[in-house]
């Protein structure tokens, strides 16, 4: 369920949980988990509408998905050794920049379906040297490789190999 509002009332931040494309804005934001704390309305809008629990935030546009406490721990755990905000949008600026290259290199050559190994591997062209291997393989996997496969369509057809923040999101 897609919640809208604010986070500046009655929500408790738990934790950074990384950046994927919101599917609300459409924008590469970073997401946050919070939990709701306070039992006030907010802008009027009565808080049984809200529901009661956990979410999880696009820092851009304020919309919250809904999670449930698993969800919630889930998230919290797997992002203790998260790259801090700043460093996770350079480097996911960073892959984006070399997949970019690579699918318009597939589309110049007329290919309508590109291959997701080849822009992997150029996307790690990009970031490779400038951050650590353990760093781009967890923006890899936990949101970056999923956000561009879903953004292509075909979340569903490849196998990812380890849960995903668009695992819970979804
Ligand atoms: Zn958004």
């Amino acid at each position: 369920m897609l919640i809208f509002g604010s986070t500046k009332e009655g929500m408790e931040p738990l934790g950074y949980v990384g950046v994927t494309t919101c599917r609300n804005c459409g924008n590469s934001a970073h997401h946050i988990v919070y939990q709701r704390v306070k039992s006030a309305s907010l802008y009027l809008i009565p808080v049984a509408a809200w529901g009661r629990g956990s979410y999880v935030i696009c820092k851009i546009c304020d919309a919250g998905i809904e999670i449930s406490m698993a969800q919630k721990d889930f998230l919290v755990r797997e992002c203790e050794h998260i790259p801090e905000p700043q460093r996770y949008m350079d480097i996911w600026n960073n892959l984006i920049a070399g997949w970019q290259e690579a699918v318009n290199g597939f589309a110049a050559l007329g290919q309508k379906n590109y291959n997701f190994a080849d822009a992997q591997r150029a996307a790690r062209e990009y970031v490779a040297g400038r951050f650590s291997p353990e760093e781009v393989e967890f923006v890899e996997s936990w949101t970056f490789i999923p956000t561009q496969l879903q953004l292509a369509g075909a979340l569903n057809q490849v196998d990812i190999k380890k849960p995903t923040l668009l695992m819970v999101l979804n």
